[in-house]
């Protein structure tokens, strides 16, 4: 349907081939998810928590690479609710913070999440290990797991309703049939793309290029990401140490940008390297580390789909709402949208007269998410301002006043001014939202 604007790249390879051979019935559920990234996992394990019947159909075989590995501390209940703190400490480095190099002032400047939140960490992911950490914990509470099967159409009834969705398998071709079928197929958009129209933030039309460095040099908090602005070439710099030995250092910059220095004879690898040298913090992490083989790019177009839900069908994550990484909030914005969505789809399964209310609510508020962040984001991109206008703004946004001014900064960057309408959300009630974006255009 949204004819009008080229489709991102699309983060992941083909399918594997090599299948499993003994089931090839069609299947009946309650709910089917497609797509078993952070969003799928998360509304289809909450869901079976529930005692509800879901299929989940996953076109690869897990573990599989995938960017976005750093999260943000509002995650961390969520982390609870899925039964996985321990498993996560246990597992992957603690995240205290960010250290940044923006605004107008030369000085590095520090953000910790312990400023404004009872959580005073998140993780640095593997999103390989992560992704199928919650992937296995969606089929131990009971969630019908198919990997490499990938969904090639949705089903509509005569009256348009969605009714499930069609995939291959094996070489077969299969279908579930589902009271409810979730969209959670991140840039593929695999049923949305059909059943709504999107808008694409042209302002946010940006290519990233990636790499890792190994035996790289920390930041003073070692347990920071890096975001750097590099305003002399354009664009921003993260550096996140995925684990104590290897650090993932990538490059931003306008779609735009990367054309025109593509039509001079430049490639993506030139524009890193040009990107780093002018940096003043990130290259000192990566001068003394061992490159690893290997550079990644991806279009990453922010983009907000005209509708996150219609009937029989739910999108959460990438699939509807996609907003630029630069607070690393994807996959908790994708998460949240999910906890908001499983209680809205039980409340639509207990008693479907209650279908219009339950998803107007979640739409209304999942939408005040990444309308707020989309709009800091906004503002946060230029990178010319001064530091204490960033904190005024994002103070003014959250409406957290405090003696601390980077109190409703990181409260907002990390999710936690958003948590009390996630973790109080009820389908059928009347509350809706914080109200970020409209205190944004104050
Ligand atoms: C450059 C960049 C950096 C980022 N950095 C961060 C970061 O630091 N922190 C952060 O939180 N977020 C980050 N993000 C965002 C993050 O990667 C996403 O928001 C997050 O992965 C969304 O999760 P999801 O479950 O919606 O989609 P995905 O994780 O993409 O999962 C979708 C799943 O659907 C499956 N699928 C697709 N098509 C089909 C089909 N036809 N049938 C069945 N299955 C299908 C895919 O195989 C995939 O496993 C970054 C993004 C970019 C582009």
């Amino acid at each position: 349907m949204d004819t009008t604007h080229q489709d991102p790249t699309d983060l992941h390879a083909a399918p594997d081939a090599d299948l499993d051979a003994d089931l090839d019935a069609d299947l009946d559920a309650d709910v089917v998810v497609v797509g078993g990234g952070p969003a799928g996992s998360t509304v289809a394990t909450l869901l079976a928590q529930r005692g509800r019947d879901v299929v989940l159909l996953e076109r690869e075989q897990f573990p599989r690479y995938h960017v976005g590995e750093s999260l943000i501390s509002g995650i961390v209940p969520l982390i609870r609710e899925l039964g996985l703190e321990a498993e996560m400490d246990a597992r992957y480095p603690w995240k205290y913070g960010v250290t940044l190099v923006w605004g107008s002032e030369p000085e590095p400047w520090r953000t910790a999440f312990n400023d404004a939140s009872p959580f005073d960490h998140s993780w640095h992911v593997d999103r390989a290990s992560f992704d199928e950490l919650l992937l296995d914990n969606a089929r131990a509470h009971g969630v019908r797991v198919l990997e490499r099967a990938k969904v090639t159409s949705v089903r509509t009834g005569p009256d348009g309703r969605v009714g499930g969705v069609e995939f291959e398998q094996d070489g077969r071709r299969r279908e579930v049939r589902a009271r409810w079928t979730v969209d959670a197929s991140g840039h593929a958009r695999v049923a949305s793309r059909h059943l709504t129209d999107v808008d694409w933030h042209d302002d946010l039309r940006n290519i990233a290029i990636w790499r890792y460095v190994d035996d790289f040099r920390p930041l003073e908090d070692s347990g920071d990401i890096l975001v750097e602005a590099v305003p002399e070439v354009g664009g921003w710099l993260w550096g996140i140490p995925v684990s104590a030995n290897r650090l993932s250092v990538g490059y931003v910059t306008s779609a735009a940008a990367v054309a025109e220095a593509t039509a001079a004879g430049r490639s993506a690898e030139d524009l890193f390297d040009a990107a780093l040298a002018a940096s003043r913090v990130a290259r000192t992490m990566v001068e003394p580390g061992t490159p690893v083989p290997g550079q990644r790019t991806v279009r990453d177009f922010s983009l907000t789909a005209r509708r996150f839900s219609g009937p029989g069908w739910v999108g959460v994550g990438d699939a509807v709402a996609f907003v630029d990484p630069l607070f690393s909030s994807g996959v908790w914005l994708g998460s949240s949208g999910s906890w908001l969505a499983a209680r809205a789809l039980d409340a639509c399964l207990t008693d479907p007269d209650a279908a219009p209310a339950a998803l107007g609510h979640f739409e209304r508020v999942y939408r005040q998410f990444v309308g707020d962040m989309l709009a800091y984001v906004r503002y946060f991109s230029d990178p010319r301002r001064h530091r204490e206008d960033y904190l005024e703004k994002a103070q003014a946004a959250t409406r957290v006043f405090a003696e601390n001014s980077q109190v409703g900064f990181v409260s907002l960057i990390s999710g936690i001014t958003a948590l009390p309408d996630i973790v109080g959300f009820d389908p059928l009630g009347d509350r809706v939202g914080s109200t970020f974006a409209a205190a944004m255009s104050v």
